[in-house]
């Protein structure tokens, strides 16, 4: 069984493998796993169901030890000779644009780093992006125009322990990363989420909007906020800009006007707003309930603009924060891996920061491509006379995870060459011509940088299974095929990005390996070796230009797709304890498949009752771009007009909807019409 000699002789810090809350753990002597209690974010020795069964990946029988050409295995120079030959011959046939390259927002922050290079500097391609388009990137353009600045939580996670009240907009917490919840012991806890989840049944108040209304309730919520005298003048005339302009363009979303609309009655409205604004210690957080949506920008706008008018960012004790789900869900948007960003998160088409990181590369500026597509049109070009022929693709699954999943599949389907980087089969994977084995998780160090914007290190903790390489090899080896040298030691990668990254936003450059370890964890921006970092960058100023938050309206619109009498319930996604992401990784590991063995769609029993649907029914879920069959379950958590699957399964995204963000370019994930039937 490959792995299965894997031993770890002594305990090893590191962090866990999955979502970006980056539990501390300990693992060894051989794959014991326990919490850490040095990291803040999981202090409590708390881990959930994944972390404690992380050592498991280890071990997996599932395991890749050998390059796959066309799917036999073969020597590593041959995988790696083929796959630099057939890429030079596409470029040289189509230009740099047909090559393509996909990561993700797993990846450490060494490895997005080298893939944004790679991309630019050794394949010369403007088409990189990665899977955190799909999870974090409207909070993050929301974030930007409202702060200047996108650092997911601008706060230590810690603060969340001593506030009075914390609303949470379109989070599930509790069963995402659980350890987050014991930060929410203290506080009185206002949820919105169109289910009763396990986070909404630790609420003071639970607000229940229709999908897709989010938005129209934060403006109700301002609107109120207003109407009650409930705004901080003095923080609004002293830290913000825009007011005026976004208290008129509330005139339509009167309470009973967004009730209407909303299905929140306008007394839970006025609870929650009042709850916000009666204490000292409030905060604002948006998951992608709120975010993953046509209008998710507009929508975390809405919240901020809520949050800006209380008085609650810039201010200790208080604020507004992305709940950010992906490992390096944060450091994975900042260094280079995003369409339109180079290193330090500066932006590709500002010639200031093509100018340094060309410098840092040894390039001319002029050779930096510029802005390619984002993550759903990459993928929907593949293929195409106009798009990439060739995708290299790294730490994503974008068969499971992407919206219109099996169209997705049939552009993958229509490439000259996929190439993916991974270390189990996944369902991506098996559709490659070439899958390069890699190293995972405690086999290899590097940085990852957590909700908070605290950056850590993820130790090397086990010796790798013969045959497997690390992703930072296998960059290095194929860019010196095609005549460039990269570094392969993480920790001289992360020398580089750290110049890189030098006077940018996301500035890394005081942070070292042994301040992350010295420290446990230091927050960007850190930009001298003295530096201490920066755990509330908004405390003296925001990060535009003149320091002032930006006001910024917006308005409500419905869904991109609305029930109708072909699909007349609204679908939406999410995930479950057990599983992360598509579940490339957490399917393969037996206590997790025991939790949560299958797919399901959970319905209300008046729903149920209609369709003539009963507990554990095979039902059909169709929507105009797919069919997804599951196990039924009938519970009152769920609004009787709307469905929910989780995604980790083959099905889900099937069914979802592209409409994409006109900002953010975020797909529609949450909201999308379906027809439900019983499967005879
Ligand atoms: S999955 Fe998230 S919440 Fe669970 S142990 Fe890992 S980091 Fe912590």
């Amino acid at each position: 069984m490959p792995g299965s000699d894997t031993m770890i002789n002594t305990a090893t810090k590191t962090h866990c493998p999955y979502c970006a809350l980056q539990c501390g753990m300990q693992i060894g002597p051989e794959l014991a796993i326990s919490p850490r209690t040095d990291i803040p974010a999981n202090a409590s020795g708390a881990l959930c169901q994944k972390g404690w069964t992380a050592g498991e990946l280890l071990t997996n029988g599932e395991r890749l030890t050998a390059p796959l050409l066309h799917g036999e295995p073969v020597e590593w120079d041959v995988a790696l000779d083929y796959v630099a030959y057939r890429l030079s011959a596409i470029r040289a046939e189509h230009g740099p644009d047909a090559v393509a390259v996909f990561g993700g927002g797993g990846l450490t922050n060494e490895k997005a780093y080298t893939l944004g290079k790679f991309a630019r500097v050794a394949l010369g391609t403007s088409q990189i992006d990665y899977n955190g388009r799909f999870c974090m990137s409207s909070a993050a353009a929301a974030s930007i125009k409202a702060f200047g600045m996108d650092r997911g939580m601008p706060f230590p996670i810690t603060d969340l322990d001593d506030a009075d009240v914390v609303m949470i907009a379109g989070g599930n917490v509790a069963e995402t990363m659980p350890p987050f919840v014991r930060h929410l012991d203290g506080p009185r806890l206002i949820v919105i989420d169109p289910r009763r989840t396990q986070t909404a049944k630790l609420a003071w108040l639970h607000l229940q909007p229709t999908p897709g209304t989010d938005l129209a309730l934060a403006l109700g919520l301002l609107h109120l906020a207003i109407a009650d005298g409930l705004v901080d003048e003095e923080y609004v005339a002293a830290r913000t800009t825009g007011f005026e302009e976004v208290r008129t363009s509330l005139s339509a979303w009167w309470p009973e006007q967004v009730e209407r609309v909303t299905g929140v009655p306008v007394h839970h409205m006025r609870q929650a707003v009042r709850a916000l604004a009666a204490v000292d210690k409030a905060y604002i957080l948006t998951g992608r309930g709120a975010e993953q949506h046509a209008k998710g920008t507009d929508t975390v706008t809405a919240f901020i603009n809520l949050a800006l008018a209380l008085g609650l960012p810039g201010r200790q004790g208080s604020g507004y924060g992305c709940v950010t789900g992906q490992g390096n869900g944060q450091g994975g948007r900042e260094h280079g891996q995003k369409a339109d960003q180079l290193p330090g998160y500066r932006k590709i088409d500002d010639p200031a920061a093509r100018e340094h990181v060309a410098g840092v590369w040894g390039i001319p500026a002029e050779d930096i491509p510029g802005p390619g597509r984002s993550a759903y049109e990459l993928l929907d070009a593949l293929g195409t006379p106009e798009g990439p022929k060739a995708l290299m693709l790294f730490g994503s699954n974008p068969v499971i995870s992407a919206p219109a999943a099996e169209h997705v599949a049939g552009r993958i389907g229509a490439l000259d060459l996929l190439v993916v980087c991974d270390f189990v089969m996944s369902e991506t994977a098996a559709l490659a011509d070439v899958v390069f084995p890699v190293t995972q998780w405690a086999e290899e160090s590097g940085t990852m940088t957590n909700l908070e914007g605290r950056v850590l290190l993820r130790r090397r903790a086990a010796t790798p299974p013969e045959g497997v390489r690390s992703d930072l090899d296998v960059l290095a080896a194929l860019a010196q095929r095609l005549g460039h040298t990269f570094e392969t030691e993480p920790v001289k990668v992360f020398d580089e990005l750290r110049r890189a990254s030098a006077g940018g936003a996301a500035d890394y450059s005081g942070i070292t390996y042994e301040r992350i370890a010295e420290e446990t964890g230091v927050f960007w921006p850190c930009p001298s070796p003295g530096h201490p970092g920066t755990p509330r960058p908004f405390l003296d100023r925001f990060a535009h230009p003149d320091g002032r938050a930006r006001f910024v309206p917006v308005q409500h619109r419905p869904a991109a797709e609305e029930p109708d009498e072909d699909y007349p319930v609204y679908l939406s996604t999410g995930r479950v304890l057990a599983h992360y992401q598509s579940g490339a990784q957490t399917r393969r590991i037996a206590p997790l498949v025991q939790a949560a063995p299958e797919p399901y769609v959970e319905l209300h029993p008046d729903l149920a009752e209609q369709l003539d649907i009963t507990p554990g029914d095979v039902v059909r879920v169709s929507s105009r771009r797919g069919e997804a069959k599951a196990v039924a379950r009938i519970s009152d958590a769920i609004r009787r007009d709307t469905v929910f699957m989780p995604f980790h399964w083959e099905g889900a995204n099937r069914l979802t909807n592209p409409a994409l963000d006109p900002t953010s370019r975020m797909p529609e994930f949450k909201v999308c019409a379906v027809r439900v039937e019983r499967d005879s």
